[in-house]
């Protein structure tokens, strides 16, 4: 089997993750801050609108499972296995890694699912 670590390369997604990671904490964070401002307001005012708060909670719980997705990717980089295909092991094309760090398929996989629309 051919290992494919590049202390660099996995120095770079890692750093990329990490950063994506924080990214969305700061975005549930600020979500959450709303959502708690429109629940408080809500007692003045009844012009806020239901769909504003269902926005917020669904970005929220969006962001949540991307933050899940980044965190897996991390723990692929730490076990080794991050590049590598979840469902057919091959290699990951590094461009798609480079532009989309949390990839746990390679594009054929990807394309696959999605057209049998078994995507999450
Ligand atoms: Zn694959």
């Amino acid at each position: 089997m051919r290992t494919n670590s590049n202390p660099t390369r996995c120095r770079k997604h890692r750093a990329a993750l990490e950063e994506e990671y924080r990214q969305l904490q700061h975005r549930i964070e600020l979500a959450e801050e709303q959502l708690m401002q429109q629940s408080t307001s809500n007692q003045y005012s009844t012009e806020v609108s239901y769909l504003d708060q269902e926005d917020l909670i669904e970005k929220c719980s969006r962001y949540r499972r991307q933050a899940r997705v980044v965190l897996q990717g991390l723990k692929r980089l730490q076990g080794g296995t991050f590049g590598r295909c979840a469902k057919c092991e091959r290699a990951i094309a590094q461009k798609r890694l480079e532009a989309l760090p949390t990839a746990q398929y390679c594009l054929t996989c990807q394309e696959q699912m999605e057209m049998t629309g078994s995507a999450a």
